[in-house]
């Protein structure tokens, strides 16, 4: 037997036992007499002792065990003097009586503790290291118990599990491909899935009813923070529903996480806020609602004045910040030059201050009457003490500026505590997006979305007023999932794909399969799918996805670990009938 035990059991109850424990060697200290070695397996450390005087030979040998070797160490469990609070095991220590290498290390490229030394790309090339870390360990652990909660809970409620190819076509969601060539049919590709999108939808045809799948999914996205181009899903689908059944399933599951994962409850149904509400509340179709602070539309009241930026823009908004009225100068300075920046590429930001005695002073007191901006702070809801940030310019521009501003002021506040959670749903998405640069309609969602039955009529005359079928769920500002009833009788889905521009040939040549199988009894359904990956994130108090993936890729979509993405060699390119143009060879 290896062992009798783990690194993280033993307490006072066990003194006196005799124990084996089996792990790998953190941290090792000399003083005088005495060896105290750490040891750690998957469960947690547990001091051993050496003692020179009671066994020196026993004790030379320990101090020759170097860091991150592995060994297996029998001795008695006793209580400590100087217990550790912070360690499960602090209050005991393990008084070693014999000890064996069952295999040495190389010097670590970094420490592997809580707080290490090594940077994030050392980090990563050693991933396997960085994993025996006790935080980072506790993040992978975190996602398992998720995926077993994800998987209680559908089990439960009769969704059936069932896996997806990989090997595909192109699938509807909008970004670029991840492509794999093949070698029986040279000149000819495989996509891999950006989501299990039109396989579920054929499962619902299948007569399946409730569908889920914990799935990884590959989107060639541009890099940007926190993206990888493989994620993972749990994926959703089902039939014979309306949008409210939806929602009210996926919201049990939401409930069933955080009440499984971090023990807790919400009070009252998760808000549900139309996506036109959110825009013009908080700036963006995700907002964070652990803080109030909305966005008042101010447009009327500050028109007419001849203050020339007001003037010139089609939108005024506001938001107030309560009990900012003291903020400094130089304080107001660093938040113009935050919505300055190109991200948010706004042109100024006007303040007014509520004193102390009510009156309103602000940065264009010139142009405003002390009445103007009473009414100001009255319709913006500030009390003595607030302070008014005001913004200008084309509606939506300055919408999504103020939901900047907005998020900005509650990080300075402190109003963002990733301790607290705040879930809502976003519905009623528009059903299409206009890209100015191709002159044409995207689906918002994907082509499969259903519109609006009372929207249908505009689906030609006035595109943009079809709202969808469509629903997010938001939690801290933060997308977590997203879906929509689908549609699924043949003219609607001929009319969407008309409305997007496909001709007939290209819809048949791209998703033929699914309309062909339309056309054999489709259920009404729809699902959602949620990013695993973010949520597990989100519930370990992080915003930082990489921390929760056993093998990420970097920001540059590479596995320095295993130096991926490689050349191939000549005889596997000749096979698939490759060749390697002379520019990418140059790169
Ligand atoms: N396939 C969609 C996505 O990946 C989700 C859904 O509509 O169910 O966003």
């Amino acid at each position: 037997m290896y062992r009798t035990h783990t690194c993280g059991e033993l307490s006072q109850a066990n003194t006196g036992q005799q124990v084996t424990l089996a792990g790998w060697i953190q941290r090792s200290r000399d003083l005088g007499g005495m060896t105290f070695i750490d040891l750690r397996d998957r469960y947690g450390i547990t001091q051993l002792v050496f003692n020179m005087e009671t066994d020196a030979g026993l004790c030379m040998k320990a101090r020759k065990l170097g860091r991150e070797f592995v060994i297996q160490v029998t001795g008695i469990v006793v209580e400590r003097s100087n217990k550790n609070p912070k360690l499960a095991t602090g209050d005991i220590e393990i008084i070693a009586a014999s000890v064996e290498t069952l295999n040495t290390s190389d010097i670590p490229p970094f420490t592997i503790e809580e707080n290490t030394d090594g940077g994030d790309e050392l980090r990563m090339k050693y991933r396997y290291l960085d994993l025996r870390r006790q935080n980072v360990r506790s993040n992978i652990i975190l996602r398992h118990r998720m995926a077993q909660e994800v998987r209680r809970y559908l089990d439960g409620q009769g969704f059936i599990e069932v896996e997806t190819p990989v090997l595909i076509k192109s699938t509807p969601e909008g970004a670029r491909d991840f492509v794999v060539p093949s070698r029986l049919h040279n000149g000819e590709f495989y996509a891999l899935p950006q989501s299990p999108q039109t396989f579920k939808q054929l499962l619902m045809v299948a007569g399946f009813d409730k569908y889920f799948q914990i799935v990884k999914c590959f989107r060639d996205e541009d890099l940007r923070a926190d993206r990888q181009p493989e994620f993972t899903q749990i994926d959703c689908e089902m039939s014979f529903i309306h949008q409210d059944d939806i929602l009210n399933m996926f919201e049990g599951l939401a409930r069933h996480l955080f009440h499984a994962i971090k023990g807790l409850g919400f009070e009252g149904p998760f808000p549900r806020i139309p996506y036109d509400e959110a825009m013009s509340l908080y700036g963006t179709d995700k907002p964070d609602i652990r803080f109030d602070m909305r966005i008042e539309d101010v447009t009327k009241a500050m028109k007419g004045r001849n203050f020339p930026p007001f003037e010139l823009a089609a939108y005024v908004g506001a938001i107030s910040a309560q009990g900012c009225a003291g903020w400094s100068r130089k304080q107001l300075d660093e938040l113009t030059e935050f919505v300055k920046r190109p991200q948010i590429g706004a042109t100024g930001l006007v303040w007014a201050k509520v004193e102390t005695d009510g009156t309103v002073r602000s940065s264009v007191d010139k142009y405003y009457s002390p009445d103007d901006l009473a009414n100001l702070a009255l319709m913006t809801g500030s009390e003595a003490g607030d302070l008014i940030l005001i913004m200008a310019g084309p509606r939506e521009k300055t919408l999504n500026a103020l939901g900047e501003l907005r998020l900005e002021m509650g990080r300075r506040l402190g109003l963002r505590d990733s301790a607290v959670y705040a879930p809502l749903w976003v519905v009623d998405f528009p059903l299409l997006e206009w890209d100015d640069e191709t002159q044409r309609f995207y689906a918002k969602h994907h082509p499969f979305t259903a519109p609006k039955q009372e929207d249908i009529q505009f689906m030609e005359s006035d595109p943009w007023r079809v709202r969808a079928n469509a629903y997010d769920l938001v939690i801290n500002g933060t997308e977590i999932g997203g879906g929509s009833i689908r549609i699924h009788d043949p003219e609607t889905q001929t009319l969407m794909f008309r409305t997007l521009g496909f001709t007939e040939e290209e819809a048949q040549k791209q998703f033929g399969f699914l309309l062909n199988a339309f056309r054999y009894g489709a259920p009404p359904h729809g699902g959602i799918a949620f990013g695993f990956d973010r949520w597990t994130a989100i519930m370990g108090g992080s915003d930082t996805i990489r921390d929760f993936i056993a093998f990420p890729k970097n920001n540059q979509a590479r596995d320095v670990m295993i130096d991926t993405p490689a050349t191939i060699k000549q005889e596997q390119l000749d096979e698939l009938g490759i060749e390697i143009s002379k520019s990418a060879e140059s790169k």
